[in-house]
């Protein structure tokens, strides 16, 4: 079995502030340490579950946060961004058995995460066919498009209950509530044990139990919070302003979606 994990840092446990996601802050190494056994514990659930090959991608900011000598032997890890479309889950592709998402944040505007947004933060929303969504929601998009089940996921309790809205069989681990600029978290020795276990669960289950049905069509809109950005980016091939900070982009394949996203945001 092969199986993929994209990771990032604002829905790891306990954290409450950009300073404790930027690399150049003193607070950063705390939440790295935590991303990195948070990642660690997928991996190791995704081995006892007889998984053999693990892709791994490094998908918070500079895309280089992960140590690679503290992975297991069996993972290939993706650092860096190399500007393909589906963003965060890179080089994924149909021969994979399974996705998996660890520390996952709530979308742009949500309440939920003191730290929620949606690809950049000179984005106010990303809106899909009028929906707010998540960076979630984009790459399970492309893993459906795949033909890839979406198992797991790690990260606030906002994300998960978007997760689950969407693809009622997949499991979730819910580490922190967000509530204004704060978070309430479990206890991270327990987030890594759930994570390890639930990891484990899902693909011990039938994973295509989380296949779900995509839209035929897809209007893509960004708002964004200052109407310079939407006026320049309006001009995208196909796209078109439709408000005063908003570009709208139609079209019925995600993959044209995601590189409307890619290249606005
Ligand atoms: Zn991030």
């Amino acid at each position: 079995m092969k199986v993929y994990i994209s990771a990032d840092i604002e829905g790891v446990t306990g954290i409450a502030h950009w300073d404790e996601a930027e690399k150049n802050k003193s607070d950063y190494l705390q939440f790295q340490a935590q991303m990195q056994r948070e990642l660690n514990a997928a991996c190791e659930g995704a081995l006892a579950a007889g998984v053999d090959e693990i892709w791994v991608k490094d998908a918070h900011d500079s895309g280089r946060n992960l140590i690679p000598q503290k992975l297991p032997q069996q993972v290939r890890l993706i650092r860096g961004w190399s500007g393909h479309p589906y963003s965060m889950v890179q080089e994924l592709d149909e021969s994979f058995d399974a996705l998996i998402f660890i520390g996952y944040h709530s979308r742009a505007g949500a309440n939920t995460n003191p730290l929620s947004h949606t690809m950049s933060t000179a984005v106010t929303r990303v809106i899909v066919n009028g929906e707010a969504v998540s960076e979630f929601t984009l790459h399970a998009y492309v893993a459906e498009m795949l033909g890839v089940p979406v198992v797991f996921l790690s990260g606030d309790e906002g994300i998960c209950a978007d997760a689950k809205k969407m693809i009622p069989e997949i499991r979730t681990v819910a580490v922190n509530r967000g509530v204004g600029s704060s978070s309430i978290s479990i206890h991270p020795d327990i987030a890594v044990a759930d994570i390890r276990e639930n990891v484990r669960l899902a693909l011990t289950a039938s994973p295509q139990a989380c296949r779900f049905q995509l839209p035929e069509k897809y209007i893509a809109e960004i708002e964004y919070k200052d109407h310079p950005a939407a006026y320049r980016f309006s001009f995208y091939p196909g796209a078109s302003l439709s408000a005063d900070c908003r570009v709208r982009f139609e079209t019925n394949n995600w993959f044209e979606a995601m590189r409307f996203i890619h290249f606005v945001t």
